[in-house]
């Protein structure tokens, strides 16, 4: 067995893995293969709602929101955003937290102005900008929930006088929070949701509308809202996948439970980067995420060392992204406590070898 801990796309549960193989060869006893019947067949069209609906659920969501599912991933989203909800010549508000943060923020410049309330690129986004002020005359305020190349995360959620937009690709689902506070959310689906191909936007109904801008069919919410995200063909594999996910995070008991097991992990984690002499974190500790947990060595040679060793033990995906370097172990909601529980014995081992 390995043990997974990349980023993205990420681990995900066997039993999601073995229906999903289940129904490529045969859909619910159809005698079909999910990938060639139509996505106007009924039992296709229950897929889509039993995602909504579990959307719905876990997130806690009230009747004021749309759920689609879309395709394009996360980045067609940072367009997404803007196209819909800001009109020419108005400001939209970022926080600059990360590279997804500042790939969003590019995208909003081509639709209007952008106002970056605070930034941490001048120390290699390690910490989560705090202490900015919001403009009430924005149209709405972007962040990124949880920045999976620097893993750092935003803990608690600002107050915000204008809609609250957020990216929550790399932690949606894995911990409880008050999705109606929020004017938008929206996820690829890699990570903590299913296969890559599709994306969850959940919107404020009463956000949309409101532009005078032409809106192309595919890059309009209130179109695909309005269709059920049946406008077109969808991405029809990756919304069964997310559905399956989605029905196993229920089944452990919702989004509280997979909180709890998710900081239990982390803590696991962090407890041993922090006592191992031979590893260190790299970001500010109060912001430390619970989904990418990243860290370094002192010694290059001895990180190329210790990722081969590593390996030898079945442990996959853990090299850290270019930009931080060192390691990055994602503990999405799939990896279970004996995965985190194996990597610290590996790092263990590591010592001794070394005295
Ligand atoms: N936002 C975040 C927080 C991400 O981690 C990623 C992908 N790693 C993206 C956006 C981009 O997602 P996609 O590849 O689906 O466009």
């Amino acid at each position: 067995m390995k043990h997974n801990f990349g980023a993205g796309p990420g681990i995900l549960p066997q039993q999601v893995l073995k229906q999903a193989a289940e129904a490529v060869l045969n859909f619910n006893n159809s005698g079909l293969s999910i990938l060639e019947i139509s996505h106007r067949t009924a039992d296709f069209e229950s897929v889509v709602s039993e995602a909504c609906s579990l959307v719905k659920e876990l997130l806690n969501l009230n009747d004021d929101y749309a759920i689609t599912f879309l395709h394009g991933g996360a980045s067609t989203q940072f367009a997404m955003v803007p196209y819909n909800l800001l009109g020419e010549g108005e400001t939209a508000a970022y926080l600059d937290s990360g590279t997804w943060a500042s790939k969003a923020l590019k995208e909003a410049k081509f639709f209007g102005n952008v106002n970056v309330v605070a930034s941490s690129k001048e120390a290699n986004y390690s910490y989560i900008p705090k202490g900015y002020t919001i403009p009430t005359d924005a149209k709405y305020f972007h962040v990124t929930s949880n920045n999976t190349i620097y893993g750092t995360q935003l803990h608690e959620f600002p107050e915000s006088p204008i809609p609250l937009v957020s990216d929550m690709s790399s932690d949606i689902f894995s911990r409880v929070f008050d999705a109606n506070k929020f004017g938008l959310i929206y996820a690829g689906a890699q990570k903590n949701m299913g296969a890559a191909g599709v994306a969850l936007a959940v919107v404020r109904k009463d956000l949309l509308g409101k532009i005078d801008r032409k809106i192309p069919s595919m890059f309009n919410y209130q179109l695909h809202a309005d269709n059920g995200s049946m406008y077109n063909t969808p991405p029809v594999f990756a919304i069964y996948v997310a559905m399956l996910t989605l029905r196993w995070v229920k089944e452990q008991g919702g989004v509280a439970a997979m909180e709890k097991i998710n900081n239990q992990k982390a803590a696991t984690l962090y407890a041993e980067i922090d006592r191992n002499p031979l590893f260190k974190g790299t970001c500010a500790v109060e912001d430390r995420s619970r989904m990418n947990v990243c860290f370094v060595m002192d010694n290059a040679e001895e990180e190329k060392e210790f990722l081969d060793f590593a390996k030898k033990a079945d442990i996959v995906g853990l090299k850290g992204h270019r930009s931080v370097g060192g390691f990055r172990a994602s503990i999405y909601n799939a990896l279970p406590q004996s995965s985190i529980d194996h990597l610290v014995s590996v790092m263990q081992q590591f010592e001794q070898l070394k005295k």
